[in-house]
């Protein structure tokens, strides 16, 4: 039985399930960092991994199986540590809490773990053309850090020849970040037809 399913008959409400990462891009987008702005790549790092999501002309990606915008397991290096999901060099393995910790204030290892995120926004560059990349958690963290080294790296690796001019943005909510976005998935057909909508499972 599918989740939305099974709440919403033990609950006797509507129910809808999202991911946390594209719940994190709506808000983020309804709200926060990316409002107003419609092709938008969302990366976040917390203690599980690294979340994705994707916008596309205000369109969340979602992919054939909803698996689109897993971008936390996009191959950094193909001899790199084995990773949760069984492959190896996974970003969320080459580039986590762990290793921010570890490299504490020690430039050469901050710049190291940001030219990491810097592949991987180019790499999502070349598959998106996003107008703006959103950092969230300890990515969000790392781009404060090291926010030139960061630029100058995409800049280096992006395909675009105007790479220039793409724009990356520390996300702006906070804590309340994955609330909001459930929120506005949960209200958004509500508000989209208020009469048309039950209050209740029917
Ligand atoms: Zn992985």
């Amino acid at each position: 039985m599918r989740l939305a399913t099974a709440l919403q008959e033990a609950l006797d409400l509507p129910a809808t399930v999202g991911n946390d990462a594209n719940l994190g891009l709506r808000a983020e987008w309804s709200y926060g960092a990316a409002r107003g702005v419609d092709t938008v790549v969302y990366l976040n790092g917390s203690a599980s991994g690294i979340g994705g999501a994707a916008l596309i002309g205000g369109r969340m990606l979602r992919g054939g199986r909803g698996y689109g915008g897993e971008f936390g397991h996009m191959m950094i290096r193909s001899d790199g540590e084995r990773c949760s999901c069984g492959r190896a060099g996974c970003l969320e393995t080459e580039l986590n809490a762990e290793r921010l910790d570890a490299a504490g204030h020690e430039a050469s290892a901050l710049d190291a773990l940001a030219g990491i995120l810097a592949a991987a926004i180019a790499n999502l560059e070349v598959a998106f053309d996003p107008d703006l990349v959103v950092l969230g958690g300890y990515l969000g963290a790392l781009y404060d850090e090291r926010r030139a080294a960061i630029e100058t790296g995409v800049r280096d690796l992006a395909f675009r020849p105007d790479a220039e001019d793409v724009a990356i943005a520390r996300a702006a909510l906070g804590g309340n970040r994955l609330l909001i976005g459930a929120a506005e998935r949960a209200f958004a057909p509500l508000l989209a037809d208020p009469a048309g909508v039950a209050l209740r499972a029917l």
